[in-house]
C-alpha cells in the first residue's frame, strides 16, 4: 500500500532557471513523467515553492540567476520549514558551485550543458524516492500491536492521497468496541489483544478489497478511509466477523460511524470528528451497528454547539423564563388548585423559545445544570415569597432537580437558605427527583434525600414507572409523593394492561401511604381514569399548561380561595 502512495501520484517538479531555452529543454525532458511548474528568477522561486509545498515533489535550480541567485534560494529555503524538506537538485557547469550547493542542503546536481534525458530522468527520479523514503521512515511507525498504521502516519496519508486524488469519493468511518474495557477485565488482556487482531486483520482485509487505508486510532477504535463503499451492511458484516469468532453473542457490540462522501478539501481530522458522532449516536442504541453523520446531525452539532456558547450570557440577561404548570388536587365533584411544577424556558435571543427537552440533557452532560437549576430554584423562592406577599397564601411548588445536584456538596445548604431567606413553611418547596437517580446510584441519593427530609424538604419521585425501581422498593425509598410517569396516559385508555399497572401503583402508593400525582393527563377520558383508580393530584394539558408568571398569579387570584 505505501508503495502506492508514492508511484501513483502525478508529481511536480519545479524548473527554475532565467534562461528560457533551458526551462524550455528541461520541460520537454520531464514533461512526460512530470508535471512541470517554471519560474525564471530567485524571487519567482520561493513564491512558487510556498504556495505548492506540499505537493511539490522537487526543485529544479539554476545556480548563476540575475537578482536573487540559486544559493540566496538555498539559504531561505533552509530557514523555511515548509520548504526545508522539499529536495533540490541544482543546475550548473561550475564544480566549485556544486560543493557550496551540497553544503547549503541540495541534494544532488546536473551539469550544464545536460547529459542524456535517461541520465537526468533517472537522477530526478532517484531524489525524489530518496526524499519519499526518508519522509516515510519518518512517519510510518505502524501500531506496533495490530500491524495498522498509527494515527500520525494515517492522517499524513489521507491528506496525500487527498491531494492526488480529487477525483475520488470517500468514506470516513470510526469503528468502535463496545465494552472493550469489561471484555479485557472478564478475560485478560491477552484475549484482548486478541480481539483487537481479529478484527484489525478483518479491516486489513476489507481495505484490500476497496482500497483506502486504516489505522487503530487509540485502544478499541480503527479509523478507515475507503473510497465510498455503497454497501455499508455488508462491510459492517465482513468486519464483525473479527469480533464474533471469539466472543459471546451480547458480551459486546461493535459501532460504526460513517461520514460518507467526504470533499477532499476538508480538514480530514474535522471529518472523523464527525463520523465519531456517528458512532458515538449508537453507544446504547439497539439495532443496527451502524450510523451516518447527515446533515442534520451536523445542524443539531453546531446549534447546541450554539447554545453552549450562549448560556452564561443567556442566564445573565434573563433569557431564561420559569413557567409554572398548575396541579389540583381531584375531589369528589371537582378538582381544587392544588400546587405547580416550575418548569424552564429558553428564550433565546435568536431561535425564539427553547423547551427543557432540548437544553437539558445538554446541560446535564457538562455539568451547566448545576447553574440553570440553582438560579431556577431561586426564583422559584423568591416568586412563592411573592405571591404570599400579594395574596396571602403559600402556593406549593416544585423544582426539578436533576440527578448531577445531587452529588454537590452543598445542595442542602443552598436550598435551605431559599427557605430560610423567603419564608417558606416547610413542605411547600417541593423537589422532584426522577426515578432513575435512585436506580442509578442508589445509596448516594438516598443519603441526601435524607438529609433533605431532616431539613423539611416534601420529595416527589418523578416519572415514576421508567426507570427500574421494582414496586416493593417503593417500601424502603425515602419519598413523600410519587409521580406517575406520563408515557402511561398515553396508553391507558387503549391498552388494558397499562390501565391496570396504573391501578396496582395507585393501590400499592395508596398501602403505603404515599399520594399519588398523574402526569401528561391529556383528556377527560384518561382523567376518568385515574380518578376512578384513587389518584390524588393532576397535572396536564387536560387542566393547564405550563403558565407564564402572570398567568399563573392571574389563577392564584382566581383561586387562592379554593386552595387544596
Ligand atoms: P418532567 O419533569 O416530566 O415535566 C413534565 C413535562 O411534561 C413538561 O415538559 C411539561 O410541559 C410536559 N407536560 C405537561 N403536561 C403535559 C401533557 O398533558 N401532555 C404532554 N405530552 N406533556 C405534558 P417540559 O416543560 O418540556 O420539560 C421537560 C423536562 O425537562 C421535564 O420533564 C424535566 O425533567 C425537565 N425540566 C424542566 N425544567 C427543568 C429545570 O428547571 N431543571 C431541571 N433539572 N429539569 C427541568
Ligand atoms: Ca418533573
Amino acid at each position: 500500500m505505501k508503495k502506492g502512495a508514492n508511484d501513483d501520484f502525478i508529481k511536480f517538479v519545479l524548473v527554475v532557471d532565467d534562461e528560457e531555452v533551458n526551462r524550455e529543454m528541461l520541460g520537454f525532458i520531464l514533461g512526460s513523467s512530470y508535471e512541470v511548474m517554471y519560474a525564471s528568477d530567485g524571487d519567482e522561486a520561493l513564491d512558487k515553492m510556498r504556495s505548492f509545498s506540499d505537493i511539490l515533489s522537487l526543485v529544479l535550480l539554476d545556480i548563476m540567476m540575475p537578482g536573487k541567485d540559486g544559493y540566496q534560494v538555498l539559504e531561505e529555503m533552509s530557514h523555511d520549514p515548509s520548504l526545508q524538506t522539499v529536495p533540490v537538485i541544482v543546475l550548473t557547469s561550475d564544480k566549485e558551485a556544486e560543493i557550496r550547493s551540497l553544503q547549503l542542503g541540495a541534494a544532488d546536481f546536473l551539469t550544464k550543458p545536460y547529459d542524456q534525458p535517461e541520465i537526468i530522468l533517472a537522477r530526478i527520479r532517484h531524489s525524489i524516492d530518496l526524499y519519499e523514503n526518508t519522509n516515510l521512515i519518518h512517519a510510518t511507525e505502524t501500531d506496533a500491536l495490530t500491524g495498522l498504521y498509527n494515527k500520525e502516519f494515517f492522517f499524513e496519508y489521507c491528506n496525500q492521497y487527498d491531494k492526488h486524488h480529487t477525483d475520488i469519493s470517500m468514506d470516513a468511518i470510526v469503528m468502535n468496541i463496545n465494552r472493550f474495557h469489561l471484555l479485557n477485565a472478564m478475560y485478560g488482556r491477552h484475549f484482548g489483544d486478541k480481539i483487537l487482531c481479529a478484527v484489525s486483520n478483518r479491516i486489513r482485509h476489507n481495505v484490500m478489497i476497496h482500497g483506502g487505508m486504516a489505522c487503530r486510532y487509540d485502544a478499541d477504535s480503527f479509523y478507515l478511509y475507503i473510497p465510498h463503499v455503497d454497501d455499508y451492511e455488508e462491510l459492517y458484516r465482513s468486519i464483525v466477523m473479527g469480533l464474533t469468532e471469539l466472543i459471546k453473542d451480547g458480551e459486546s457490540r461493535l459501532r460504526m460511524g460513517i461520514y460518507s462522501n467526504v470533499s477532499g478539501d476538508n480538514n480530514i481530522e474535522e471529518d472523523f470528528a464527525w463520523a465519531l458522532q456517528a458512532c458515538n449516536l449508537i453507544r446504547n442504541r439497539i439495532g443496527s451497528g451502524f450510523a451516518f453523520y447527515d446533515d442534520e446531525m451536523h445542524r443539531k452539532q453546531i446549534r447546541e454547539a450554539t447554545l453552549l456558547d450562549d448560556f452564561e450570557a443567556s442566564l445573565e440577561n434573563g433569557e431564561f423564563k420559569v413557567f409554572y404548570q398548575p396541579k389540583f388536587r381531584i375531589m369528589k365533584n371537582k378538582t381544587v388548585l392544588s400546587g405547580a411544577e416550575a418548569l424552564v424556558r429558553w428564550g433565546h435571543h435568536k431561535f425564539g423559545m427553547l423547551y427543557p427537552g432540548e437544553f437539558i440533557p445538554l446541560f446535564e452532560e457538562n455539568g451547566k445544570i448545576r447553574k440553570l437549576d440553582r438560579y431556577v430554584w431561586t426564583e422559584v423562592g423568591r416568586q412563592i415569597r411573592k405571591w404570599h406577599e400579594d395574596f396571602g397564601v403559600f402556593l406549593r411548588v416544585s423544582v426539578n432537580v436533576s440527578r448531577i445536584d445531587m452529588y454537590e456538596s452543598d445542595i442542602t445548604g443552598f436550598l435551605s437558605d431559599i427557605v430560610l431567606d423567603n419564608d417558606i413553611p416547610d413542605g411547600d418547596f417541593v423537589l422532584e427527583i426522577t426515578e432513575s437517580s435512585y436506580t442509578e446510584n442508589s445509596q448516594q441519593i438516598v443519603d441526601v434525600v435524607n438529609r433533605l427530609r431532616a431539613i423539611g424538604f416534601k420529595i416527589e419521585m418523578d416519572d415514576f414507572g421508567t426507570g427500574y425501581s421494582s414496586l416493593n422498593m417503593l417500601y424502603s425509598l425515602p419519598i413523600d409523593a410519587l409521580k406517575i410517569d406520563k408515557e402511561f396516559m398515553g396508553e391507558i385508555t387503549t391498552d388494558e394492561r397499562a390501565k391496570k399497572m396504573v391501578e396496582l401503583v395507585i393501590d400499592i402508593a395508596q398501602f403505603l401511604d404515599i399520594p399519588t400525582i398523574a402526569e401528561g393527563v391529556e383528556t377527560e377520558a384518561q382523567y376518568d381514569i385515574i380518578k376512578g383508580a384513587g389518584c390524588d393530584i393532576v397535572q396536564g394539558y387536560f387542566f393547564s399548561t405550563p403558565l407564564n408568571v402572570d398567568d399563573m398569579t392571574e389563577m392564584i387570584r382566581e383561586r387562592k380561595d379554593d386552595f387544596g
